[in-house]
């Protein structure tokens, strides 16, 4: 890319979080192959991101473009009211066996967002079927569920989006974040601002939701899965409906196929998407049970109310379909396996820094959390230094690799962060 396009950008294109008048410096990718960037000048970038949780297969997978070709010689889009078409079915099938049993209804809809939007208008629209006006979700501090308003309405209450759109957000329920992380002893207390929520307002309560075992964009916090049985216990004692947001979690991960699984609990609903498309397309799915799928279909409106004009977009769903294939046919356990004893053996060392606060980590992910804020720009420029791609935030660099990633690539991402720190 020229400089005058990289001035354009800087000058007209907002990137995600960045002023529009101090910008934090952009880096041109020109392409992608196998788990490399490829800049604009020709240096290559190992990727230790998976472009936000979601290239879990690498870049440019001839499987995968395979799929988008196949498609676009037949249809790349078509509308899905009164319509439906092999790919979405297809799609649906999987997602179908492969998730929980009762998960059997699903619907598609385009961003991880957009994902938990459906999620939470499907506990709202059940209660009303029911004949209940139930309107508060409960969830919990150090969240993340998305960006639009009724997703970051269930966002940590802290971390100024709460502030800035104050007035226009609902006013939920917010639990203490689990302090228990996973590995620790089970402290029976943990639970309890959250049992405390859920006795106090359960008959106003329409349904929790949270993301399980991870919370990911929030703080990076892994948690103890007794927390999320509790959860469910709890939740079923008070027939309040359980959503799990495995945006980022889902499809192995986490170590297992749903991060659900650490705790043997099913949700009532789950909130699917990132690694969906295995990366290629934006594209997500919200499942739910028969029993909420009836209600909902049984109450004033007689449907549910939300068809998104690119709902089972035919591209993203055969795109989807071949990265749910790939997944299941592979043992993707193992190189998780891997990627998790490599991260264990090369970050966790790090903890006896004097200006590291933490590390944790579970399957493919690996987080060092700092003392201090890093300031992005120049650690970012010191990783391109080093041939990687690592983009940190707030106190927390980390990493979560495509599940593609050889050993000696996965330590130039573990000896870039060891480096960063002197
Ligand atoms: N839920 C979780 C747990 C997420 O991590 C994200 C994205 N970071 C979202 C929801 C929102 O997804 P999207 O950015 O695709 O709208």
């Amino acid at each position: 890319m020229n400089p005058s396009d990289i001035e354009f950008d800087r000058r007209h294109i907002w990137h995600p979080y960045t002023s529009m008048t101090h910008p934090l410096p952009t880096y041109p990718v020109v392409s992608a192959a196998g788990v490399e960037l490829v800049l604009s000048d020709g240096r290559k970038l190992i990727d230790g991101m998976s472009s936000w949780w979601a290239a879990i297969h690498g870049y440019h997978h001839p499987v995968l473009n395979q799929a988008v070709k196949s498609q676009l010689d037949k249809m790349s889009h078509v509308m899905f009211g009164g319509i439906t078409h092999p790919p979405a079915v297809e799609l649906c099938k999987q997602l179908v066996a492969m998730t929980p049993a009762p998960l059997e209804c699903v619907f598609l809809a385009d961003s991880g967002s957009a994902a938990v939007e459906v999620a939470l208008k499907m506990a709202l629209q059940y209660w009303q079927a029911k004949g209940e006006t139930r309107q508060r979700f409960l969830t919990l501090r150090h969240g993340y569920h998305g960006d639009t308003f009724g997703a970051m309405s269930v966002c940590d209450p802290d971390n100024s989006m709460h502030n800035l759109y104050k007035g226009y957000l609902p006013n939920h329920l917010f639990a203490d974040a689990p302090q228990c992380q996973f590995g620790d002893e089970w402290q029976p207390e943990d639970i309890d601002s959250f049992k405390r929520l859920l006795l106090q307002y359960h008959a106003e309560i329409a349904a929790v939701v949270l993301e399980p075992i991870v919370q990911g964009a929030g703080g990076m916090r892994i948690y103890h899965p007794e927390y999320l049985r509790q959860v469910r216990r709890l939740c079923d004692e008070y027939q309040i409906l359980l959503i799990a947001d495995e945006i980022a979690t889902g499809f192995g991960r986490t170590g297992k196929l749903f991060a659900c699984e650490h705790a043997q609990i099913e949700p009532d609903i789950l909130c699917l998407g990132k690694a969906l498309t295995g990366g290629y397309m934006t594209l997500s799915a919200t499942l739910t049970t028969r029993h909420v799928a009836e209600i909902i279909s049984q109450g004033e409106a007689g449907c549910f109310m939300h068809g998104p004009t690119f709902m089972g977009n035919p591209l993203a769903c055969a795109v989807a379909s071949a990265s749910l294939k790939l997944l299941s046919d592979s043992p993707w356990q193992q190189p998780i396996q891997s990627i998790e004893a490599q991260l264990k053996a090369e970050l966790r060392p790090l903890k006896s820094h004097h200006a590291v606060a933490d590390v944790r980590i579970l399957g493919a992910i690996g987080v060092v959390e700092m003392k201090r804020p890093v300031d992005v720009a120049s650690l970012q420029r010191h990783f391109v230094q080093q041939g990687v791609w690592i983009r940190p935030f707030g106190r927390l660099i980390y990493l979560m690799p495509p599940y593609i990633i050889q050993p000696e690539q996965l330590s130039k991402l573990t000896h870039a962060i060891a480096d960063s720190m002197g």
